[in-house]
């Protein structure tokens, strides 16, 4: 870390037992951050670190949803903390959890980035290896505050093969770039559909396209994950499939991720 990391780092009493802050990032919407932020820390916790889940999703929360935690609310022992919810063994706090009507869809930046820095800093988050942090599409105000104010230690990039993803995910490489953000690795997501009828593979958003973008930034690929409809329907259940199915063959997949981190 270099000075300024640490100074920042002074200023975020909320995340001082945090030991590394991992943003799941990508351009686009729809990629599947949330899906791979929420297995992939489910994942590290299987390795055995302590994990914990912040959604910076503020206009698109899904954690709560896709954790099985909808409704819930975050208690606070001291009125002025909030303490996390607990999923899966996964210390989370999402605004999904505290804004229960549409409200928080028309705030304008500085609203949402305030609303960020507070779920990070007054959330009493334990002691952590890993905090997750499931980022909200696009390169704006909520990019670049989490990446100028957070001490981010890396940050993950998913994209789907489909060239409209990749030339989004480019776009987030460059701002981690700018602002000295470490990519630790480029993820595939829906890089194949697998038919759960007859198990058939189709690419339907293309193929090669992660590994062009891989050669370009001389990232790493850290995995390709199949597009699979229990993959959806577990996350749709609150279920992710990391939890539902510990020795499945696409929590090995996750699990394979986690380990190169
Ligand atoms: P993002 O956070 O990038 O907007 P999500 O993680 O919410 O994307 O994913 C969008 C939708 O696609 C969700 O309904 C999710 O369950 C589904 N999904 C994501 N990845 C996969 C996958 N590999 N296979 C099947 N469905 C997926
Ligand atoms: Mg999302």
């Amino acid at each position: 870390h270099d000075i300024a990391t640490l100074k920042r780092a002074k200023n975020l009493p909320g995340a001082k037992g945090v030991k590394n802050i991992i943003a799941v990032s990508s351009g686009k919407g729809g990629v599947g951050k949330s899906s791979t932020a929420i297995n992939l820390a489910l994942a590290l916790q299987a390795e055995g670190a302590t994990v914990g889940v912040l959604d910076a999703d503020i206009y698109g929360p899904s954690v709560p949803m896709m954790l099985g935690c909808e409704g819930e609310r975050p208690s606070s022992p001291d009125g002025k903390h909030m303490a996390p919810v607990m999923a899966h063994g996964l210390a989370t706090n999402s605004i999904g959890y505290l804004v229960t009507d549409d409200n928080a869809m028309v705030w304008r930046g500085p609203m949402a980035s305030k609303a960020l820095m507070q779920l990070l800093n007054e959330t009493l988050w334990p002691d952590l290896d890993y905090l997750i942090v499931d980022m909200p599409p696009g390169t704006g105000d909520i990019q670049l505050t989490l990446a100028q104010n957070i001490p981010v230690t890396a940050a993950l990039v998913v994209t789907t093969p489909q060239d409209v993803a990749l030339l989004d995910a480019r776009k987030g490489i460059v701002m981690f770039n700018k602002v000295s953000v470490p990519v630790l690795g480029i993820i595939e997501n829906m890089s194949m559909h697998i038919c759960s009828q007859c198990g058939h593979a189709e690419a339907i958003f293309g193929t090669g396209g992660a590994e062009a973008l891989t050669e370009e930034y001389g990232i790493p690929l850290a995995g390709k994950i199949p597009l699979h409809i229990s993959l959806r329907e577990d996350l749709d259940a609150g279920l992710p499939t990391v939890s539902r199915w510990p020795d499945g063959d696409f929590t090995r997949l996750y699990r394979d991720i986690a380990g190169a981190i």
